[in-house]
């Protein structure tokens, strides 16, 4: 399968079976269907996911029975289990595929299909191939990976290993006759490849080869992606990793038809890739994650798989760069991570290291979670989602404004953590607005796309190409919106700055310069106007710490404008220069049949780091007066939910995750605190009829009313993930 091929491959999927472009016109037009599922019937059908990765030592030692009653307690459909790769579970015949030290005869991996054969799974087969033994390292020392001095690297956990090279014999050659060997013996359904890409940069002899060949260059010894050498090492290694992920694929697909390689992490090549599946390894929360992170991997995946499954692959451990691999997490926090998914799509897939249990105490609570999936499973079975805005996610802002690592901001390069951080600025709003919302891939621009959502959200969406500015702007001048912050569309798409905003004429302003780290500025909201609603007690409010100066095209009013930095001490000192200036720090215009709001500010960053209330205000309504029309869900009642909002084929579902809790935004759980009561409004498709109304958590039938086309909900009491389930009769 060549890119072309890949690319039909892909289209195929999505125009054929079920037709996931195909609109179904279900309801008015304020609502979109994506339709059925595309894809593999096996891989749609499987709802839940277990995952068992297994040690040198357990085959001896593991009872196959606990796993098999763990399964058919948790209803999974579908297993991964570790099969090769560096170490085999199986007895393998391909030369120096070295078998786990305990595996004696045995076939651990065989015993564990045929076992879960007989409750009626699929199989995904586990290869991990970053590592080698010594006697593949004896015989391919060309197979390592080295270090910039041309040293081969020793495995830094394990001191009788070797890393291997992502470019060389070992992922090329002997891999291939891994993945053949175990489909031709087994027949999985397909291949999860762990740390399949390598480990970082290397530096041996057939890199430089090959990058030399490909190139005409040395390989790079700077992560500065505005470095020549570093910018084409990106796209070299995206292209490698086509080459790898095509002849893994092609591989397994000739031993078995459909029988596919699902790498761990995606490919980062949406218009190119085409999976049946994804897993999506996001094992816990360490340091100070927030718990709604969960659902914004599921978003941000979907955003790219559109409504091919997607499975949030969690581990019944504590996650953390210390590695306890054999740790448990407390029920309360296993619950709050895997619930923040499955609100957002996410299928659930539980992982646990070590097929031999020494603490049981993760069994309970996921068997738990899984339970309740199970019982409620033809509501998890989403055809689509109907929130109305959505949020821009940007890879390449990541990759070519900010090169993976910590950079100081400076002109063409941009801190890594400007992205992550802007963009969890406005997400924590728009859960605290409980507005539902989903993620755009800043790759799929095209009206099919996005041309279902009224709001398009841009935190800091720094590069964008010329092509992707004029997707938005078609988007607008069809009567889209978009509230973009900072210094979104300032750069191309491999990071260039440009003179001028890309998107100048939607902002009606012109770039002049930027200023960082800002103190002891502010901003008055004037009044009245919808954007600085719920501020009229405020006079003066605090500004972001990136600071965008702008050329207004117009003279316009704006309801939000500067008060300039001014000293910070000594205190005598301490008192503006001016108490209020027409600099504009928001413009909310009209612009053709859309609505353009675009603060020149990382208010949203700021927000992150701040979290004052008054930016939440001004970021909230900026998303409401572009949006100008009455959101799908609604809910009043104290606290914060991470809301979505779904169709399946019969029945509307509104998932509500109780998010209040002192370990919110730092984890893990001590306890689910239960909140409540709430009054949820859920927009009804015209000419639907409302059916019976449950709650999914409670079991309850709550008190329901109508109030026009909307149904109006009570909700007591939600302890974790209460859904209001709908049936359409
Ligand atoms: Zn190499």
């Amino acid at each position: 399968m060549n890119q072309e091929d890949g690319a039909t491959r892909r289209e195929a999927m999505m125009l054929g079976a079920g037709g996931l472009l195909a609109l179904t016109p279900f309801d008015a037009p304020a609502f979109a269907m994506t339709g059925d599922m595309a894809g593999l019937p096996w891989a749609n059908n499987a709802m839940r996911w277990a995952q068992v990765a297994f040690t040198e030592e357990d085959p001896p030692r593991y009872d196959p029975n606990f796993w098999f009653d763990m399964f058919k307690k948790t209803h999974v459909e579908a297993a991964c289990l570790s099969a090769g790769g560096d170490i085999a579970f199986y007895p393998t015949q391909v030369p120096l595929h070295k078998r786990a030290r305990d595996l004696g005869d045995r076939d651990m991996f065989g015993e564990m299909v045929k076992g879960a054969r007989a409750l009626k799974m699929s199989v995904i087969a586990r290869v991990d191939p970053h590592a080698m033994s010594e006697e593949a390292f004896a015989a391919h020392p060309e197979w390592a990976a080295c270090t910039e001095d041309g040293k081969p690297r020793r495995h830094w956990a394990a001191a009788d290993m070797w890393v291997t090279c992502q470019n060389g014999g070992f992922m090329f050659d002997f891999m291939p006759a891994v993945l053949k060997e175990i489909t031709d013996k087994y027949q999985p359904e397909g291949f999860f490849g762990n740390r399949w890409a390598g480990s970082g940069m290397c530096y041996c002899q057939t890199c430089r080869t090959k990058f030399r060949a490909a190139t005409g260059m040395e390989l790079p010894t700077t992560n500065d992606p505005q470095n020549p050498q570093r910018k084409a090492y990106i796209q070299w290694n995206a292209d490698m990793r086509w080459k790898q992920f095509t002849l893994w694929n092609d591989t397994v697909s000739a031993s078995k038809k459909d029988c596919f390689f699902s790498p761990n992490g995606g490919l980062n090549e949406p218009d190119k890739v085409m999976h049946p599946l994804i897993a999506v390894d996001r094992q816990g929360r360490s340091g100070t994650t927030p718990v709604w992170a969960m659902g914004k991997y599921a978003k941000q995946v979907r955003a790219y798989m559109q409504n091919l499954p997607v499975c949030g692959l969690f581990n019944v451990g504590i996650e953390d760069e210390n590695r306890w691999k054999d740790s448990v997490q407390r029920g309360p926090e296993l619950e709050a991570w895997a619930h923040s998914g499955i609100a957002q799509g996410f299928r659930p897939w539980y992982c646990k290291f070590n097929a031999r249990i020494f603490d049981p105490r993760w069994v309970a609570p996921v068997t738990k979670i899984f339970q309740w999936h199970y019982a409620n499973d033809k509501y998890m079975r989403n055809t689509a989602n109907l929130a109305r805005v959505a949020m821009i996610n940007s890879t390449q802002s990541g990759i070519f404004t900010a090169g993976g690592t910590a950079f100081t901001a400076g002109d063409g390069v941009r801190a890594a953590q400007r992205v992550t951080d802007s963009q969890n600025g406005y997400y924590q709003a728009l859960v605290e607005a409980r507005i539902p919302f989903e993620m755009a891939d800043d790759r799929q621009l095209e009206a099919q796309h996005i041309g279902r959502y009224r709001v398009l959200v841009m935190p800091d969406i720094a590069a964008l190409s010329d092509k992707q500015c004029q997707q938005i702007r078609d988007f607008v001048q069809a009567g889209g919106r978009i509230v973009v912050t900072g210094e979104t569309s300032l750069y191309d798409e491999l990071g260039k700055r440009r003179a001028n905003f890309g998107l100048a004429d939607l902002f009606g302003c012109d770039y002049v310069k930027t200023e960082n780290g800002v103190k002891n500025s502010y901003l008055t909201p004037r009044h009245p106007h919808p954007l600085t609603h719920g501020l009229e007690d405020a006079p003066r409010i605090i500004a972001a710490t990136q600071q965008i100066t702008v050329k207004p095209h117009d003279a316009a009013k704006q309801p939000l404008t500067l008060v300039p930095s001014y000293p910070d001490l000594p205190m005598e000192r301490v008192y503006p220069m001016a108490e209020q200036t027409d600099t504009p720090m928001v413009f909310c215009r009209e612009v053709g049949k859309g609505r353009v709001v675009y603060f020149p500010m990382d208010i949203d960053r700021t927000f992150w780091e701040v979290l004052a209330a008054d930016h939440w205000v001004l970021l909230k309504n900026a998303v409401e007066w572009a949006a100008d029309e009455p959101s799908p869900l609604t809910v009043t009642g104290a606290g914060i939910l991470d809301v979505s909002y779904w169709r399946q084929r019969n029945s509307l579902a509104a998932h509500l995750v109780n998010m209040n809790n002192p370990m919110m935004m730092k984890g893990p759980y001590r306890e689910i605190m239960p909140a409540g009561p709430y009054t949820v409004s859920l927009a009804v498709p015209a000419g639907a009829k409302v059916g019976a109304v449950k709650l999914l958590e409670s079991g309850a039938t709550p008190k329901t009313s109508r109030n026009g086309d909307r149904l109006v909900v009570e909700v007591p009491r939600i302890r974790l993930h209460e859904v209001v389930a709908v049936d359409l009769a």
